[in-house]
């Protein structure tokens, strides 16, 4: 169940691993068609990056590796009976079940957030944070008299990568696709903040690229606040701890995760305080013997961590697991149980770009920072789309960007949520 980092990774392995079997078949099911890149959302914020190639196709994808796909959510697992049961109330027989449903935004119950403010949770939203700056600049230059500093003002909360990654594209998206365009709006009237709770954004780099990237941030007029908790978000304002008060239409919020809520309706699945499925070191869902949970909806151990804290949910963690169940369920199915592989998580690194000609990369305990870290950036995620078709659009988009300005316009109705 789930055709992302951790589902997508499983499937492929199991079916790279039985090609000369018969007695062992993969089948994919998600609500989406696509493969969501996640590493890439940001950049459609800015134009930078196309849509079309982030949503990565999936059916064809498994189809060419040997496995099955069906577009449904998972509504029901009875596990006593091996089968899944699909919104549609379809239901399919499982020996192995794999579950790898991903995450949502965690709101953490603060008065407001879900109504007024604009999530970071895929591609439509991406596309919907495009769209509001637009609307807010049509908006803007029809107005004759004095323009509310709400309208023109976005407060970005979560100063993790996501939030970072989005604050600079709204710059770019404000300063290099649309400035030119709307010859009335000084673009420095455009206020954009960063908020982040705790002392420091991307608290959890090293340091020196903590400070590069918010000096890069704070040269582009971005207003980093950090120990700066959102108390309450109202239709025209951020309200913070501490009594201050930022007023703005355009909130976007990035500060928490959560495992996918359907877990929530799959009854005798334990979970921990977050909701995470709990499964042990082989991945396995605790008390279940061929029910694996993977990637951001489990709560996976790291047995490298006395202090319990688990492997955190990115994408690399998640492809990883993908690896390690897909063995470790195929010696479950041969009746190998000692051949069960514990799960170790490897970090590789962190790459967070800010702008195309900048990023503040750590890989495998590298450090470095500016245009070279940028173009590594790039060069990375380039080589980890699966669709070649993806690649050399992307790649066509970006060596067209040195020479043009991204084209940037609104399909009307899409800013709302
Ligand atoms: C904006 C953003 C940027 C990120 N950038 C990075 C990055 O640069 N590097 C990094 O390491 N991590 C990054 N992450 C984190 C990373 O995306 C996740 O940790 C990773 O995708 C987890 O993989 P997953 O398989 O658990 O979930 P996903 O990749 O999200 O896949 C979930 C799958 O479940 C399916 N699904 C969901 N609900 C249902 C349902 N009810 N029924 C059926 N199917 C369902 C979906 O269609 C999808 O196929 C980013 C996250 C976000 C939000």
């Amino acid at each position: 169940m789930g055709g992302g980092f951790g589902g997508f990774t499983a499937a492929k392995e199991i079916c790279d691993r039985i090609t000369d079997r018969e007695d062992v078949g993969v089948l994919v099911i998600a609500k989406d068609n696509f493969f969501t890149f996640w590493p890439m959302v940001a950049g459609i914020v800015s134009s930078d990056i196309d849509s079309r190639n982030v949503a990565q196709p999936l059916r064809r994808a498994l189809i060419t590796a040997g496995a099955s796909f069906r577009r449904s959510m998972l509504s029901k697992i009875d596990p006593e009976n091996q089968r899944i049961t699909l919104d549609s109330g379809v239901e399919f027989p499982y020996d192995q079940l794999v579950i790898a449903l991903g995450g949502l935004p965690n709101f953490f119950g603060i008065p407001g957030v879900e109504e007024h403010s604009l999530t970071m949770r895929g591609i439509e939203d991406a596309e919907r944070i495009r769209n509001r700056v637009i609307e807010r600049f049509e908006e803007v230059s029809l107005i004759r008299g004095e323009i509310p500093e709400s309208k023109l003002t976005f407060v970005v909360i979560g100063g993790g990568p996501t939030g970072v990654e989005t604050a600079a594209e709204l710059y770019n998206l404000v300063h290099e696709a649309l400035g030119p365009d709307y010859p009335n709006i000084d673009p420095y009237r455009v206020r954009i903040f960063l908020l982040e709770g705790m002392d420091h954004i991307l608290a959890a780099l090293d340091p020196a690229l903590r400070r590069a990237a918010q000096t890069r941030l704070v040269n582009q007029r971005i207003e980093v606040k950090t120990g700066a908790m959102a108390e309450e978000i109202t239709a025209d304002c951020v309200k913070l701890k501490g009594g201050d008060t930022i007023a703005t239409e355009n909130v976007i919020w990035t500060a928490g995760n959560r495992p996918n809520v359907a877990i929530d309706d799959l009854d005798d699945l334990p979970v921990d305080e977050r909701n995470g499925i709990k499964v042990d070191e082989y991945l396995r869902v605790e008390g279940h013997s061929n029910i694996w949970a993977i990637g951001d909806c489990a709560a996976v151990p790291d047995i490298n961590e006395e202090n319990g804290q688990g492997i955190p949910p990115t994408a690399q963690a998640a492809t990883q697991e993908g690896k390690a169940v897909a063995k470790n369920i195929l010696a479950a199915i041969d009746g190998k149980e000692d051949e069960l592989e514990k799960f170790e998580y490897k970090p590789l690194g962190t790459l967070v770009e800010l702008g195309s000609d900048f990023a503040v990369n750590e890989v495998m305990g590298v450090r470095f920072t500016g245009t070279l870290a940028a173009i590594f950036w790039r060069l990375a995620y380039l080589a980890r789309l699966n669709s070649p078709q993806s690649k050399a659009h992307q790649m066509t988009d970006w060596i067209l960007g040195f020479f043009m300005r991204p084209a940037v316009t609104q399909v009307r109705g899409t800013s709302e949520k």
